[in-house]
Order: C-alpha cells, then structure tokens, then sequence
C-alpha cells in the first residue's frame, strides 16, 4: 500500500547524531552542543514562569523575543522571525521557494537537511563541491540560477568561514533568495549580519542551540527584511515558538557578555585541540565553529570513530562521498577533551603494535 506521496517513498530520513540516554555517562562530543550551561539570567526567568502562561496559546510571531533579539543585533524587531529551532526557518524558506521546477542550490559538503527538506518538496537540488580547502564555490552557485541558495557559514561539518564581501558578492549574482545559515557563527571571528539591511534578497539563520546553549529549548530565527518574513509567515506553523522558548530565549540572548565569554573558552579549547590533533598527524581543517573536522593519516577514520565509542567517547562519522575519512569533533571541556586526546593516543598505539 503506498500511502505517501512518491518523492516521499524514495526519500531517506535526515540522519541525526546520537542522543544518549539522559545520566548515561559518555563524553558526548558528536553533536556540537555548547558544553558550558545556559545564562543564569535565563535560568531565573525559566523558574520564575508562571502556569497561567502554559494555559493560553503563545503570541503566535513570538514577538518578546523579537524584540529582545533585535535589540541584542541592532535591528527592528520586525526584522526578525522566530521559530522552533533555526531548522523550522529552513522548513519554512523550503515550503516557500522550492517545488519540483524550482531547485535549491548549495555547496557539498554541507548541512544534509538541506537535501532532506528539498526532498519534502520534491524539488530538485544543485549541490556544488567544494574544492578540498572548502572555499565558497561563487561562480557555480551563480550559474546554478535557483531560486533558492544556502550557504552555511561557518559551514559545517568543516568549521570553514567566508568573508560577509564575498557573501555580499554571492548575493549579488544569484537568481532567488539566498539564505545564509549561521548556526555557529557566534564562535567566529566574522558575520553576515548586516547583509540583509544591504542586499534584499539575503535571510540570515541563527540558533540559539549552538552559542547560546540551549539545543534543547529549540529556539532559532531568521533576520531579513520584513517582506521575506511576512512572505515566509503564510507558511509557518501557528504556534511555532511555546512560551517558554519565547521567555527563556529572550533572556538567553539579551545576555550577550555570558555567551561571549563562553564561546571565548570554546575559541580557546578550539586551538589547543587542534595543535594536539595535528601534533598526532591529523589534518585539521581550519574552523571558526564549535567543532573540528579531523582527517586521521595512520588509521581509518571509522577505525578511530569506533575505538572512541568503546570508551565512552562519542564523535561524529559520516558515511558519505568526501567525508569517509574524516571525523568531526565538537569542542568540550578542556577536561572532555584531554580525555578525547587520551583515548586517541591509546588507539593510535594499539594500532601501531
Ligand atoms: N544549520 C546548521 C548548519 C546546523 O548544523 C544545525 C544543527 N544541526 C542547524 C542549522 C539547526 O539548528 P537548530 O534547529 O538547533 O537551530
């Protein structure tokens, strides 16, 4: 019996990374999640909810932190466009700007839900490689002419950045809206966040699950000129963001000096790991997110994957065309990651014996 749609049947699910059960006891390095806590700022209003708010519907555009979230980046609140995680934005632009016809342009390798959500649509994609050192392949994506293009900047899982003037420049040159995923911007040294005052057809994403360490509460947004937003509004989910996203993230990210300072650590953690990667014979792609990608030269990169995993310690391996020999790890702890340089150090001697 088919019951769903064609395009539907032959699609495979978005893959996610492994979620341990809750007290389990791994280093849980796999899924880029911020391993300090959340702004205590934030905690204090999440206790401090009252049930009566759990009895009404939310503000349906979530407007507490689209005020907050505007004043925190300096712009009109009506620049910004909530929703439920930055991949309910992606949802939405998807619903929007593809259907079969209409395509959805990006470099590979990039975020794989990119190519889940064209699926849905039944849109067909462009993916454009990347050359080796991950730089934007401009002219491709230009020649591509769809009307959707995403870039993820940093792009993951490389950690690799690109300069807002050649993001500007992209912009410039592709037929439809281009949207630029910032998701772990927030550990790196450079943004496009004033591209969407200067280029009319640019919709920047932000998360609060990466910089701001709430994964859990599910709470992203999109900031563009208030004609996408409107546009995208007509397809969005009534209630997308819950009162308790819209309060929490709202003191979450009028609390900038605390995620700052964290990220400072995850910058700092970043290089020390990296040196003791490469100092082991890794290459190591040169990252501005929270997370490292990893080429091991004298043993498999599953090899190591699974080695990491008998001893508690979870890291990400793709199995997919230019990805199979690498890892990507999310900076922890310096203590998580001592522990990682440990374990490395362990399998790379067992192996040599
Ligand atoms: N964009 C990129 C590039 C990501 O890696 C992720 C996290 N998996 C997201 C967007 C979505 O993040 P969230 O829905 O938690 O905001």
């Amino acid at each position: 019996m088919n019951l769903f749609r064609p395009n539907i049947q032959r699609m495979t699910p978005y893959v996610p990374g492994e979620q341990p059960g809750i007290g389990e006891r791994v280093i849980k390095i796999n899924t880029n999640e911020n391993p300090y806590p959340p702004s205590p700022a934030a905690m204090k209003v999440l206790r401090e909810i009252d049930g009566e708010q759990f009895r009404r519907y939310p503000q349906p555009t979530a407007q507490a932190f689209r005020v907050a979230a505007g004043a925190a980046l300096g712009y009109d609140a009506d620049w910004i466009l909530p929703g439920n995680g930055s991949d309910d934005l992606l949802t939405m632009i998807f619903r929007a700007c593809t259907e079969p016809g209409r395509a959805a342009a990006y470099p590979m390798p990039t975020y794989t839900l990119y190519r889940t959500l064209a699926g849905i649509q039944d849109a067909e994609v462009i993916e454009v490689p990347f050359d080796d050192d991950f730089n934007l392949p401009a002219d491709a994506l230009a020649a591509a002419g769809a009307p959707l293009t995403l870039v993820a900047n940093p792009n993951a899982p490389s950690g690799t950045l690109f300069t807002p003037d050649e993001l500007e420049a992209l912009a410039g040159r592709v037929k439809g809206l281009m949207v630029v995923d910032e998701a772990y911007v927030d550990f790196a040294e450079s943004s496009a966040i004033d591209l969407p005052r200067r280029c009319p057809n640019v919709i920047v994403l932000r998360t609060l699950s990466k910089g701001y360490s709430m994964a859990g509460l599910r709470l992203g947004f999109g900031l563009a000129r208030p004609e996408i937003l409107t546009g995208l509004m007509t397809v969005k989910d009534s209630y997308n963001v819950d009162v308790v996203a819209c309060a929490v993230g709202a003191a979450a990210i009028a609390d900038q000096a605390y995620k700052n300072e964290c990220a400072a650590k995850v910058r700092s953690s970043r290089a020390a790991l990296a040196g003791q990667l490469e100092a082991m014979g890794f290459a190591v792609w040169p990252s501005q997110a929270n997370f490292l990608l990893v080429r091991p030269t004298t043993v498999g990169a599953r090899e190591i994957y699974e080695g990491l995993k008998k001893r508690g310690i979870l890291i990400r391996y793709f199995q997919q065309p230019r990805l199979e020999d690498k890892l990507r790890i999310s900076i922890g702890t310096d203590q998580d990651n001592a522990q990682l340089v440990r374990a490395i150090r362990e399998i790379l001697s067992s192996v040599d014996k």
